[in-house]
């Protein structure tokens, strides 16, 4: 590095030059996102036989490839990962993921909580969800968040989504607002606790599957007409 390279950059030292953000597809992916949503969100699936008898959540199957009786709720889903390929290691390491659905009216409604707004008026015909976006620890702050965010935003665009929905969790004055705010999201409401009750694991607030603890945390509703 020298007076060649003055963002202080260069191509040997690009921290992102070995990552790869794609489409998941296949049981390895699924089961890595059912791992990032189960150990984030308390979502449930059973571990164990990950290949053959392993159950996902139902957004999840299409990922993995598995034919399963349609349930309206979710009309398609789609998943992305992040992969580290270090070239001095035989190995393909996945350091991020998120999961985006495209649910019914009725759903959406179901998943909206309570609030002081009119969720009738704001679900629209084909609701994209962002459920989660998650990139390990170690390789915040390099982008790759957004990257999961325009992935799943334009497949939601390319699937007619007319609106898209997502919680920004909030907690200890951390917050993904600038995140959704890039992205043309409105927030339509903040919950002091959000998440009360209901989710029952988060690494942050200490809501965990031993204890009868659920997640305090705050959360904010972000809706965008697409
Ligand atoms: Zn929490």
């Amino acid at each position: 590095m020298g007076a060649d390279h003055p963002t202080g950059t260069t191509a040997v030292d690009d921290p992102l030059r070995h990552v790869t953000v794609r489409e998941a597809a296949g049981e390895r992916d699924a089961f890595y996102l059912a791992h990032l949503w189960s150990r984030w969100f308390g979502t449930e699936y059973e571990h164990g036989d990950r290949y053959s008898s392993g159950r996902l959540p139902y957004p999840l199957c299409r990922v993995a490839g598995w034919e399963v009786d349609a349930e309206p709720d979710h009309l398609d889903a789609y998943g992305v990962v992040v992969e580290h390929d270090p070239s001095d290691r035989d190995c393909v390491v996945q350091i991020g993921g998120g999961l985006v659905t495209i649910d019914t009216p009725a759903k959406t409604m179901e998943s909206l909580p309570d609030g002081g707004f009119d969720a009738e008026a704001l679900v629209g015909d084909r609701n994209a969800w962002l459920w989660f976006g998650v990139v390990d620890e170690s390789w915040r702050g390099l982008g790759l968040g957004r990257r999961l965010f325009e992935r799943r935003l334009r497949w939601a665009r390319d699937q007619d989504a007319d609106m898209a929905f997502a919680f920004g969790w909030e907690h200890d004055g951390r917050t993904s607002r600038p995140l959704f705010e890039a992205f043309g999201f409105v927030p339509v409401e903040r919950f002091q606790r959000l998440y009360e009750g209901d989710r029952d694991v988060c690494p942050e607030c200490g809501a965990l599957p031993s204890n009868d603890a659920t997640c305090t945390c705050a959360g904010v509703v972000w809706a965008k007409s697409q």
